[in-house]
C-alpha cells in the first residue's frame, strides 16, 4: 500500500489534533515530518534562551511553594494513576501521533504507548514506598534518613522513543515530588505535547511539568542552565558528551543513556529457528534505530552458513511501509540525512570487501526507506562494526569459543545490551559475567519492563532508569542525627 500523504488516512480526531497543535517557544518555527513521506506534519516554535530562563525559574518556584513537592504520597499515587488512565482514554490518538511522527509501524507504536501506561501505574505504586532508613549508629544517636524530591530535574530526550524514553523520567520524577522540563527531540515532539495537556487535565499543578520544543540550541540551554537539579539525557553519545561537560560547570546531577553497538552471540547449541526470530527482531525493530538494537550478529563458526540464510529468509520476507499501511513491519529512517549517512557506511563496507547478504539500498518514491542490510566479510575492528550506524545495518561475525565470544563481545566502545542464545546450561550466566554491558539477554532479546533496571556501561552511559533504581536517580537522602545523651541524668527517679 503506497502512502503519499497520511492526512488522507487520519480519522477527525487525528487531523483536528495536527492542525491545532502548537510550539511552546516564542523562537523561529522548525518542521516536523513525516518520515514515511517526507511530507510536513507540523510546524512549532523553537524555545528560545529566553524561554528556557522562563521556564526553569517558574519550575523552580512551583517546587519552592510545594504546590507538589509537599503534596502527600498518595496524592501524587492518585494523579499517576489518573495520567494513566487519560493515557487510556487517548490511547488510539497517542499510537497514531508516535507512529506518524517516529515513521515506525502502529503495531510497534501500539506496545510504545501501552509500555507508558505501565511505566506510569509502576511509579505510581512508588509514591508511597519510598522510604529512608534508621541507622545503627553509635548509641549514643538517633540517625535516620529522610528521602525527599531532587528539585528541577530537566530531561532531554531522542526521537525513536519519545514518549516511553520521556516517561522513564517524568513518571519516577513526579511520583517523588519533583518539579520536570522535557527537551523532546525536534524530530519527533509530538507525543510530548499531548502528553504535557493530559498532565494539566490529571490534576498536576501548573509549571510542575513543562515541555519546550526546539532542536539542539533548546536542549544547549537548558543543559548549561544553572538552576538545575538533575539532568537526564538519553541521545547519542556526541551529545551526551556536551551535556556532561555544559552541567560539570556546577554540580548538577546528570544520568547519561547513550549510544549501542550491541552483539547478539549465538552459540551452535541453540534453538536456531528461536535464535534468527529473536535476532531479527534485535534488529528490524524500528529499521534499527534502537539503543539496544542487536547490530552486531556473532555467531559460532560452524553454523555461520546455516544460520545467515536462516535470518535472510526472515529478512527478505519483511514488508517495509509507511506507519500507517497495516502490513507494514519495518517503516523509514528517520530523516533524509540519517539514510544518507546508513548509505554511505554501507558503500564504504562494501568497498572493503563485504558482501550484502540482503538489501543495500535505498527505495525509490517518498519516505527515507533503506532495506534491511546483513553484511558479512567485516573484520571485527571495521569501523563499520565498531561504529553505532543507528539503521537497518547488521554486522555478521564469528567465533570458535566462549571465550572468543566474550572478547568479540565486548570489543567496542560501548556496553549497552547483549544477547546471548545457547542450549546449554549455565553457559548464558557465564557469558553475562564476562559481558560489559547494561543488561544481557538470555534466549531473548530486547525485553523491557518498568521493573527491569535499564542503562549502559563504557561509552553507552553511566547511571540506571526503570525499576527500584529510579528511586536513587529522583529523591534526595538528609541524614539526621540526633545526640541523645544531651537530657540523660535530668530523671530523678
Ligand atoms: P541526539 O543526541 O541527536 O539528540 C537527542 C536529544 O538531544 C534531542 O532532543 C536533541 O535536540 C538534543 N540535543 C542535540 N544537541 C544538543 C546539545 N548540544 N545540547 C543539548 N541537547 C542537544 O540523538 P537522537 O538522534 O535523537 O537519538 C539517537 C541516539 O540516541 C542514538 O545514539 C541512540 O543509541 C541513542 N539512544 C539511547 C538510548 C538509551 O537508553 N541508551 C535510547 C534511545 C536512543
Amino acid at each position: 500500500m503506497t502512502i503519499t500523504d497520511a492526512r488522507e488516512h487520519l480519522d477527525d480526531a487525528a487531523r483536528d489534533w495536527l492542525d491545532n497543535v502548537h510550539g511552546t517557544g516564542s523562537g523561529p518555527t522548525f518542521e516536523v515530518l513525516d518520515p514515511g513521506t517526507g511530507r510536513i506534519l507540523a510546524e512549532l516554535s523553537a524555545a528560545t534562551e529566553s524561554d528556557v530562563n522562563h521556564a526553569v525559574e517558574a519550575a523552580r518556584a512551583a517546587f519552592e511553594d510545594g504546590r507538589w513537592s509537599e503534596r502527600d504520597a498518595d496524592h501524587r499515587e492518585e494523579v499517576l494513576l489518573r495520567l494513566a488512565q487519560l493515557v487510556e482514554r487517548d490511547f488510539e490518538l497517542l499510537v497514531t501521533i508516535e507512529a506518524l511522527d517516529t515513521g515506525k509501524p502502529r503495531a510497534e507504536a501500539w506496545y510504545d504507548i501501552k509500555e507508558v501506561i505501565g511505566v506510569l501505574r509502576y511509579y505510581a505504586g512508588w509514591c508511597t514506598k519510598a522510604t529512608g532508613t534508621t541507622i545503627p549508629a553509635p548509641r549514643q544517636y538517633f540517625a535516620v534518613t529522610l528521602r525527599g524530591p531532587v528539585g528541577v530535574c530537566a530531561a532531554i530526550t531522542p526521537w525513536n522513543y519519545p514518549l516511553p524514553i520521556l516517561m522513564y523520567k517524568l513518571a519516577p520524577a513526579l511520583a517523588f515530588g519533583n518539579s520536570f522540563i522535557a527537551k523532546p527531540s525536534e524530530l519527533a515532539p509530538l507525543s510530548a505535547l499531548h502528553f504535557v495537556r493530559l498532565c494539566a487535565e490529571a490534576g498536576v499543578p501548573d509549571d510542575v511539568v513543562t515541555v519546550l520544543t526546539g532542536a539542539g540550541s533548546t536542549g544547549a540551554a537548558l543543559a548549561a542552565h544553572p538552576g538545575l537539579d538533575k539532568i537526564a539525557f538519553t541521545g547519542s553519545t556526541r551529545t551526551g558528551r556536551a551535556i556532561a561537560h555544559a552541567a560539570a560547570e556546577r554540580p548538577t546531577r546528570v544520568s547519561l543513556e547513550l549510544g549501542g553497538k550491541s552483539p547478539n552471540i549465538v552459540f551452535a547449541s541453540a534453538d536456531l529457528e528461536a535464535a534468527a526470530d529473536g535476532v531479527a527482531l534485535g534488529i528490524w525493530t524500528n529499521a534499527g534505530q534502537v539503543c539496544v538494537a542487536g547490530s552486531r550478529l556473532l555467531v559460532e563458526r560452524s553454523i555461520h552458513d546455516r544460520f545467515v540464510d536462516l535470518l535472510a529468509e526472515r529478512t527478505d520476507a519483511m514488508v517495509l511501509g509507511h506507519s500507517l499501511d497495516p502490513e507494514a513491519q519495518i517503516g523509514p529512517m528517520i530523516s533524509a540525512a540519517q539514510r544518507t549517512n546508513a548509505e554511505n557506511v554501507v558503500a564504504s563496507a562494501l568497498d572493503d570487501g563485504a558482501v550484502a547478504v540482503t538489501g543495500g539500498r535505498a527505495l525509490a518514491g517518498p519516505g527515507f526507506f533503506l532495506e534491511p542490510t546483513m553484511l558479512t566479510g567485516l573484520a571485527t575492528d571495521h569501523p563499520v562494526s565498531q561504529e553505532e550506524i543507528f539503521g537497518p545495518v547488521l554486522v555478521v561475525d564469528t567465533f570458535d569459543t566462549e571465550r572468543e565470544a566474550v572478547a568479540k563481545g565486548n570489543a567496542t566502545a560501548y556496553g549497552l545490551a547483549a544477547g546471548v542464545w545457547t542450549g546449554r546450561a549455565g553457559q548464558g550466566q557465564r557469558m553475562a559475567r564476562g559481558l560489559s554491558s547494561g543488561t544481557v539477554w538470555i534466549n531473548a532479546y530486547g525485553v523491557f519492563h518498568p521493573t527491569l533496571p535499564f542503562g549502559g556501561t563504557k561509552a553507552s552511559g553511566y547511571g540506571r532508569e526503570l525499576g527500584e533504581s529510579a528511586v536513587e536517580a529522583y529523591t534526595e537522602i538528609t541524614t539526621v542525627v540526633e545526640d541523645l545523651s544531651a537530657g540523660e541524668g535530668d530523671d530523678h527517679d
